[in-house]
């Protein structure tokens, strides 16, 4: 008996359809939804999909196919030639197909496809005969030779432009679509000397050699450097490849009654549930997107054809309802019937993400936990960013000066510098700075990092300093083609507007619009309601805001804390939904004011007697900054991380100010100098730090218990609730732990008795040694609670430190050759070594204190990757910067929903 071999092709068709839905990862998304598509009912032409696991394969292979896949592609080519009654590049009845490509997550644009495969002279004048459509025909094959020569045999798709373009010139005409045949038979004619010039070989007439050498192209395309680019970022893993989709051509280019176009169910800009899109009559594919003529809006297309427009509109409920999301359609209407070719999930901004699902939510179309699955965590920031004043743009009458790319959101106003060194400059001064550059490299970064916005003039999304600009939240408009930048003369012009250096440049990165003048900006929406400067009902985006979050707050059971110093982080945080403070690092308080002055005095003293004085000094502003904490965290927990770093970072390092420093403390410049050289360090980072300086020191130590004790008996007294966590950093062994803990519950019984008044406390740990995640179980005796110091942590267990690990570990992540490290093990914890650690730790501390808190105050706190992890381990929440704590509420929310999933 014959093996059972793998099936690789899936038919689509009337009554014959063999994928669906849920088979995205074999099909790819647009193979899978064409044949959903064609199971409900809707008007697709048939076609066939071979799977991602051929293209795998073929990968894997060099250009090998898998046994029998050859054949199954004739076979089922044979079954769409029965179907359709015509036969691939018939002379007298031919059929004509597309080859598309599709993976399973989609990647718009990102791989090829060729339309219109199976011309040929013969089979062209067949088309002529059956149509009676001779320009179309021709317009068909001249676009077929140009995709096949460009996606298949990588002839430039400028020499095509080129051939075009002196055509239309010559012959006086302004769109392709006036081009009437002698000109498209030029065309073509002109198309194939440059194939042959660039190839080497004549245009192939032979249509199964065109097929299967499409087939190959697309498999190909799976890892062009596009492809390759976009799933990096956008952090596309894990996929077989690309599905390759052969399906009958319908013909929007067959006269006026004939167009195509794209759609959306809702607006992905703003999320508005109204019909979005546009259409081209007389055209095919990309043309709608490829800005050859100016599309018109989706509304008008009832004025052409109201049959064709009232069926949209009744699909258009078809695939919400069907697929209970916002959807990306493809259609074409050839001679005034609709066909659909694709449907997608919709991209969207993270405003339309989040109008759409809430609105879905109240229209009973998905449930709050689909809601909150979808909504991205990563984007979730661009809500709070910086806007253009709009109402200052609507009174002033700001007229656009050109639109690039929207390639960070934000809006921005400043002075333009043409150099990162300018621009840092410039920011030094207390400018407002916007970068304008050709285009940015890694040697930017430092001036991109002080501007307000980033203009470039070359580079797409994906540009360096697109990617940067995203990533630091930057807004950013990026390949401004019409700006032209004299760095020389240190100007600019765009569309005969001159800036120089210095002038006014304004920029909308929602919208990629750039004013040549200065135009305020504003806080986004849902700070100004936060903040109280706008009402909530002013804001639509503010009430969705509300009421998705109190989705994810009936969702998430861990807690979300921040890492806040100061009294406004602090407040900041808590209206942006933080639930206490996980981390307040004390040293921030000590720089600052005459506060480094005594910070020094204490550590250039020579005796205890000197040093206490110093400490009595900083005592009453410490406990001044951390009455202010407690009275914003009303109710919420704060944790106290008692000082750390190594004391030499508050020693000045310029001459100047030790100069400045001798003279105030009245000692000499050699006696600083000689501190400075004994504090020295040749690795800081495993020095004289954490709680090794309160052992040495416990003096510090008392200073800062005291402040906080006194500190939540002032607040209390007043009438708030507090609750201080007071945190030993870089605790090893518990010894150091027990010996810190002694020392600070003294100080605390010593203030009640003083005060006549006691508040609840907790004195726990970091957990960011190695050695004391080995022996926690020891530490978790006398500790209340862990906190995961996830930087140190990850330090210490690698070995490498986070600021010199530059040179290698890019390559150790990104090298397609090597990704030693999954992700960036300082941005998304490392899950089988530190993880590991964390998880082990954390088994060990419950082991001997079952209700021990535990939390996370590490960079990777704010992660959603990382949060996801702590869900897992049980976390009892997480900490992160008070501008990432929306991003990890909704993290955790859409963690606790894949926890139960699972
Ligand atoms: P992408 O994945 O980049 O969207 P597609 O495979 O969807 O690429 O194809 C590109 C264009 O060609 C789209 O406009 C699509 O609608 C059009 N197209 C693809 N197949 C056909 C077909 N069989 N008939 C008519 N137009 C098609
Ligand atoms: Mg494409
Ligand atoms: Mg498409």
């Amino acid at each position: 008996m014959k093996k059972e071999s793998k099936k690789y092709v899936y038919f689509f068709g009337k009554g014959m359809t063999e994928g669906s839905a849920d088979m995205k990862a074999l099909l790819g998304g647009k193979g899978a939804n064409l044949a959903d598509m064609t199971s409900i009912g809707l008007p697709v032409p048939p076609g066939f999909t071979i799977t991602t696991e051929a293209c795998a394969y073929f990968d894997q292979h060099k250009g090998g196919y898998p046994e029998g896949l050859r054949d199954e592609v004739i076979a089922n080519l044979h079954k769409l030639e029965k179907l359709m009654g015509a036969k691939l590049g018939d002379k007298e009845n031919p059929l004509l197909v597309s080859v598309r490509s599709g993976a399973a997550q989609s990647m718009p644009g990102m791989m090829d496809t060729v339309l219109n495969l199976g011309l040929n002279p013969d089979s062209l004048q067949a088309l002529i005969k059956k149509t009676g459509n001779e320009r179309f025909a021709w317009d068909s094959y001249r676009r077929f030779i140009q995709m096949f020569g460009d996606v298949v045999m990588g002839v430039p798709h400028a020499e095509f432009e080129r051939v075009l373009q002196s055509v239309k010139d010559e012959n006086g005409k302004k769109f392709d679509t006036e081009l009437d045949v002698e000109n498209l038979k030029e065309v073509i004619k002109r198309y194939k000397i440059v194939y042959k010039k660039f190839t080497g070989e004549e245009f192939p007439v032979d249509p199964e050699y065109q097929l299967f050498k499409t087939i190959d192209a697309v498999f190909n395309s799976w890892n062009n450097e596009r492809a390759i680019k976009y799933r990096l970022m956008n952090d596309i893993r894990g996929l077989l490849g690309t599905a390759v989709n052969v399906q009958c051509m319908v013909f929007g280019n067959m006269g006026e009654t004939s167009g195509t176009g794209v759609a959306f169910t809702r607006d992905p800009s703003s999320g508005e549930n109204k019909f979005f899109g546009e259409y081209l009559m007389n055209a095919q594919g990309e043309d709608v997107v490829a800005g050859i003529r100016t599309p018109q809006t989706i509304d008008t297309l009832k004025n052409v054809n109201p049959e064709v427009y009232a069926q949209l509109c009744e699909i258009r409920e078809t695939l919400e309802k069907h697929y209970h999301d916002m959807q990306d359609l493809e259609f074409t209407i050839q001679e005034g019937k609709l066909y659909m070719l694709q449907t997608r999930n919709g991209k969207r901004t993270i405003f339309s993400w989040l109008r759409s699902q809430v609105e879905m939510v109240e229209e009973g179309l998905i449930s709050k936990e689909t809601a909150v699955e979808r909504v991205p965590a990563q984007e979730f920031n661009k809500l709070f960013a910086p806007i253009l004043d709009n109402k200052i743009i609507r009174d002033l009458n700001c007229k656009v000066a050109t639109t690039g790319l929207n390639a960070s959101p934000g809006g921005a106003c400043g002075q333009i510098y043409f150099t990162a060194k300018a621009a840092e400059e410039a920011a030094a001064e207390g400018k407002d700075v916007i970068l304008v550059r050709e285009e940015t490299s890694p040697e930017d970064i430092g001036g991109m990092a002080v501007s307000r916005g980033v203009v470039t003039c070359r580079g797409g999304m994906t540009s360096h300093a697109a990617v940067v600009a995203r990533g630091m939240g930057c807004p950013c408009v990026s390949g401004c083609g019409e700006i032209h930048v004299d760095e020389i003369k240190k100007t600019l012009t765009v569309n005969g507007v001159m800036l120089s250096e210095g002038d006014y440049m304004a920029i909308d990165g929602f919208t990629g619009a750039v004013y040549t003048q200065k135009i305020p900006v504003k806080p986004s929406e849902i700070m100004q309601v936060l903040d109280g400067t706008m009402r909530e009902s002013e804001s639509l985006l503010f009430q969705n805001y509300k009421k998705f979050m109190s989705y994810v707050n009936e969702i998430k059971t861990m807690g979300v804390r921040t890492n806040a110093d100061t009294p406004k982080d602090a407040h900041h945080a808590v209206l942006l939904g933080a639930e206490g403070i996980g981390l307040c690092r004390t040293e921030h308080m000590f720089f600052g004011g005459n506060r480094i002055l005594s910070m020094r005095k204490m550590i250039l003293a020579d005796n205890i007697g000197a040093r206490e004085q110093a400490l009595s000094e900083l005592l009453p502003m410490q406990r001044g900054d951390f009455y202010n904490i407690f009275k914003e965290l009303n109710g919420l927990p704060v944790t106290i991380r008692l000082l750390d770093p190594p004391l030499h970072e508050f020693l000045p390092n310029d001459s100047t100010t030790r100069h400045e420093t001798a003279l105030q403390l009245g000692i000499s410049v050699e006696e600083i100098a000689q501190k400075i050289s004994k504090l020295h360090e040749f690795n800081p980072m495993l020095g004289f730090r954490g709680c090794r300086l309160a052992v040495i020191y416990p003096e510090i130590l008392a200073m800062q218990v005291r402040a906080i004790i006194e500190a939540a008996i002032q607040a209390k007294r007043e009438g708030y609730d507090v609750k201080p966590e007071i945190m030993i950093p870089l605790v090893g062994i518990y010894k150091e732990f027990n010996f810190c803990r002694d020392k600070a519950i003294e100080v605390i019984n010593k203030v009640f008795d003083e005060q006549g008044l006691k508040v609840a406390y907790k004195i726990g740990t970091m957990i960011e040694v190695p050695r004391a995640a080995i022996t926690a179980d020891e530490i978790a005796k006398t500790a209340e609670f862990f906190s995961f110091g996830t930087n140190d942590l990850t330090q210490m267990t690698c070995g490498f430190s986070r600021d010199d690990a530059a040179s290698f570990l890019g390559h150790y992540v990104n090298d397609p050759d090597k990704q030693f490290y999954e992700y960036d093990p300082f941005a998304t914890i490392d899950f089988d070594g530190v993880g590991k650690l964390v998880k082990m730790a954390a088994g060990l501390g419950r082991s001997v204190r079952p209700d021990i808190k535990l939390g996370i105050c590490g960079e990777h706190g704010g992660d959603p990757k990382t949060i996801a992890f702590c869900q897992e381990v049980g976390l009892n929440y997480v900490s992160c910067s008070p501008f990432r704590v929306p991003i990890a509420r909704l993290a955790a929310a859409q963690a606790a929903i894949s926890k139960k999933k699972a």
